[in-house]
C-alpha cells in the first residue's frame, strides 16, 4: 500500500485530530495508532472520492467513527467504523483487511457491506424481510449493527445534500427500520435523533410547523423548564425523599404522533416537557405520586 499521506482537507484533518484526543480519554495508546493507521489506509483507499455534500469521502467514516466513540467502544469496532466503506466503494479485499487489522474487523467490515447489499437489493421487497434480514445478522454480533446504526445517522444527519425523493425514501427506511433497531438496543439519543430526522425529511412542512408552534408555547423555555425542575425537587425534598429528577422537552416526531394518533390539535396537546423522577422503591413512588399532586393538579383521565 501508499505511503500515508496528508489528508485531503483540512477539515477532515482537524475532525481526525479530534477524534483521535477524545479516544485518547479511555483507550490504549497501541489502540489509538491502530485506528490512525486505519485512518490513513481508509483516506487512501477512498481518495478522489467525495461526497454529495462535496467533502471529502473519507469524513464519513471518521464521523461514524466519532458517533461509535462517544459511546465508548471497543477499538475493532472504532477500526471497522473507519473501513465500513472500503470494501463497498474502492478495490480493497476482505483479505487485505484482515491481513492489516485482524479477522475480527474483517468481519465486522464484511457484515456491514452484507447488510448494505440487503438494503440495496430489496427495496421494492417488505420492509419486515428486511427487518428480519437486520435481526439474523444482530444475532451474530451486535457490533455490526451499532456500525450500520452510526453509519445510517451520519447519512442522516447529511441527508439535505440529496434529491427529495431520495430524501424520502431514506427518511422513511430509517423511521421503520433503523429508528425501532436502535430502541430495541436501548440507544436513545440515536434512536430519537434518526426519527426526529426522518420526520424531518418525511413531512418538512409539518415539521416547520410544529416547530414554530412548540417555540411560541414555550417562550423563553430553559426558564420554565428550569423553574418547573426546582419546584419539583424542592417539592419531594421536602416529602423526605431521595430522588433524581430530570426534565426535558418532548421531541416533535413524540408531539407529532401524539396529535395524528388521537386526533388532537396542538393546542390539545399539553405534554410538551417530560419529567423524570427515579425514586429508589415502590412506596417513595407513591410518596412522590403524592407529593407531586399536592404541587400541580393532576388532570382527570391524563394520568
Ligand atoms: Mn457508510
Amino acid at each position: 500500500m501508499r505511503a500515508k499521506s496528508l489528508p485531503d482537507s483540512s477539515a477532515a484533518t482537524s475532525g481526525a485530530e479530534f477524534l483521535f484526543h477524545e479516544l485518547s480519554g479511555y483507550l490504549k495508546p497501541e489502540d489509538i495508532s491502530q485506528l490512525q493507521n486505519a485512518y490513513f489506509f481508509s483516506q487512501s483507499a477512498h481518495s478522489g472520492q467525495y461526497r454529495k455534500s462535496g467533502e471529502p469521502y473519507i469524513s464519513h467514516p471518521l464521523a461514524v467513527a466519532s458517533i461509535l466513540g462517544k459511546l465508548h467502544l471497543d477499538t475493532q469496532t472504532l477500526t471497522a467504523a473507519l473501513l465500513h466503506d472500503v470494501m463497498e466503494d474502492t478495490h480493497v479485499s476482505k483479505s487485505e483487511i484482515s491481513n492489516r487489522f485482524g479477522t475480527a474487523v474483517a468481519d465486522l467490515v464484511d457484515g456491514v457491506s452484507k447488510l448494505d447489499k440487503i438494503e440495496f437489493q430489496t427495496h421494492a421487497d417488505a420492509q419486515a424481510e428486511n427487518f428480519r434480514k437486520m435481526l439474523l445478522a444482530m444475532a451474530r454480533d451486535v457490533r455490526v449493527i451499532l456500525i450500520k446504526l452510526a453509519d445510517r445517522l451520519h447519512n442522516m444527519r447529511t441527508l439535505e445534500a440529496m434529491r427529495p425523493e431520495k430524501r424520502r425514501r431514506t427518511a422513511r427506511e430509517t423511521m421503520e427500520i433503523y429508528a425501532p433497531i436502535a430502541n430495541r438496543l436501548g440507544l436513545n439519543n440515536i434512536y430519537q435523533e434518526l426519527q426526529e430526522l426522518s420526520f424531518l425529511n418525511l413531512f418538512p412542512t409539518r415539521y416547520r410547523v410544529l416547530t414554530k408552534a412548540t417555540k411560541g408555547v414555550r417562550g423563553n423555555r430553559r426558564e420554565v423548564l428550569k423553574k418547573i425542575l426546582d419546584a419539583i425537587r424542592k417539592c419531594l425534598y421536602e416529602a423526605g425523599l431521595n430522588t433524581k429528577v430530570s426534565g426535558r422537552e418532548k421531541q416533535l416526531y413524540s408531539i407529532y404522533k401524539k396529535m395524528v394518533e388521537k386526533h388532537l390539535t396542538f393546542s390539545e396537546i399539553f405534554d410538551i416537557y417530560g419529567f423524570r423522577v427515579v425514586v429508589k422503591d415502590i412506596p417513595s413512588c407513591y410518596i412522590a405520586l403524592g407529593a407531586l399532586h399536592s404541587l400541580y393538579n393532576p388532570i382527570p383521565g391524563k394520568v
